[in-house]
């Protein structure tokens, strides 16, 4: 579908962050579903993320298969956005 190769998704999953804003502050879901990774696993995120032989798609389509739901359905744009520090993230 054309919607969603032309940034549609994008723009709602933006939106989507922007409702989970809150207190204290606002993560992005790249943060979020963190929190539902093991220790192993987010070493092994860390190190892909850090790798740019892995891209942002192929991290999101990962993180779907491993967490499921808990991976708020996240895609390749906000693996890259929370990767080169343009995501809600406070920093
Ligand atoms: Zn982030």
């Amino acid at each position: 579908m054309i919607l969603v190769e032309t940034g549609f998704m994008s723009l709602l999953e933006e939106f989507l962050d922007e409702r989970e804003s809150g207190k204290p502050y606002q993560r992005c879901s790249m943060s979020r579903l963190r929190d539902h990774l093991s220790e192993a696993d987010r070493q092994d995120l860390d190190a892909a993320l850090a790798d740019d032989r892995f891209t942002g798609a192929a991290i999101a389509r990962r993180l779907n298969k491993v967490l499921g739901d808990n991976a708020y359905g996240i895609k390749g744009n906000t693996v890259q956005r929370h990767r080169n520090g343009v995501c809600s993230c406070p920093r």
